[in-house]
């Protein structure tokens, strides 16, 4: 089957990360994470985040995010964050549920980023026993449309969190996306901003499967381990969740693989640059790019065969991963000219 961009999961796993998994593969060691390989991965976190921070390990996304919420509320405190927010759109209420009904409350903005302004709303509009004790933000860098929140942005927003009482929660599903198109530092982005704990995505970077949970505050990830337990989070074979981390970090390809991402976004807004009717709804900052098209060009897209959502914003959703081709983008920028050049009738 020739590549897709629908998702930035449809890609495989990288060589950096499979080569590690076949070295785990090698004889038998403990289980439960208390194997080399697992030490190995927290130390590699530690040394990319410059700082003793507390690590985890989930199986996906939706879990590393509820539980990391979870343990930043209490059932009658509520999480602020964004309408398009992962967290409210796409993990069936887990937030909630692993919170045992901690809600979420959404700011009803046209995008995004949260705003201080967003958070001071949402945080100060009531103080009565009645609603539900706002306790954390959640911010999701890049975007659930592939906008990037500045240093200088994260650090006001942590501002704002930290007098209005608030804990900060990053999730970073696509993490190395942001490092590389900022060039800033894992940790400038993180604590050094202010940020609490971040939901690290290994399976968007290029892992087959596996997310890390990052405490910067460590008293925070007290009982975290028995949450990632009740949860049915914790891997008995647990070498195999944490080796491609190893190889991940430990290479580089972790930020290498965000680059190429973001580049490969870069290069099919250039080539669709200018053409009649087509334009980026959201400004292309990592490795999404939506494109507003006409109903006769995302049909004739299909009959190309090319898959996409449009499910945010009605725009044609491309992703792209480490492993996607230029040739292959090419291709679908030379099917986006075509499909514009042939107007219906
Ligand atoms: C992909 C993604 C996740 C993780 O999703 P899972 O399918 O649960 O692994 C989390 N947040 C964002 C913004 C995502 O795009």
């Amino acid at each position: 089957m020739s590549q897709q961009f629908a998702s930035d999961n449809y890609a495989g796993i990288c060589p950096e990360a499979w080569q590690a998994m076949q070295e785990a593969n090698a004889g038998s060691v403990p289980a439960y994470g208390e194997d080399p390989w697992t030490t190995r991965a927290a130390d590699a976190f530690r040394t990319l985040f410059a700082t003793d921070c507390e690590v985890f390990f989930a199986f996906n996304g939706t879990a590393a995010n509820s539980l990391a919420l979870a343990a930043l509320c209490q059932s009658y405190h509520s999480v602020i964050c964004s309408s398009f927010a992962h967290v409210e759109t796409d993990e069936c209420g887990a937030p909630e549920f692993f919170s045992n009904g901690s809600k979420l409350l959404l700011a009803r903005t046209q995008q995004a980023k949260l705003t201080p302004q967003d958070i001071r709303t949402l945080a100060t509009c009531r103080s009565d026993i009645h609603y539900p004790k706002p306790r954390a933000v959640t911010i999701t860098q890049p975007t659930e449309t592939g906008e990037l929140y500045s240093l200088d942005e994260i650090r006001a927003i942590s501002g704002t969190c930290r007098e209005l009482g608030l804990r900060l929660h990053m999730d970073g599903a696509r993490f190395s996306n942001a490092c590389a198109a900022l060039g800033c530092s894992p940790a400038e982005m993180t604590w050094q901003a202010g940020v609490d704990v971040l939901c690290f995505g290994g399976t968007k970077n290029g892992m087959a499967v596996g997310e890390a949970i990052v405490f910067f505050d460590r008293e925070l990830a007290d009982g975290f381990d028995y949450r990632c337990k009740q949860a049915g989070q914790l891997a008995s074979k647990m070498r195999f969740l944490t080796a491609p981390w190893v190889g991940l970090l430990e290479s580089g390809a972790w930020l290498r693989n965000g680059a190429h991402g973001n580049a490969c976004a870069a290069r099919l807004k250039a080539r669709v640059a200018g053409l009649p009717g087509i334009e980026p709804i959201f400004p292309v900052e990592a490795n999404a790019i939506f494109l507003r098209a006409p109903e006769h060009v995302l049909e004739g897209l299909r009959d190309r065969g090319w898959r996409f959502y449009t499910f945010i914003g009605g725009g044609a959703r491309f992703m792209f991963a480490w492993d996607a081709l230029f040739e292959e983008i090419d291709r679908l920028a030379d099917d986006i000219v075509a499909c514009v050049g042939n107007k219906p009738a």
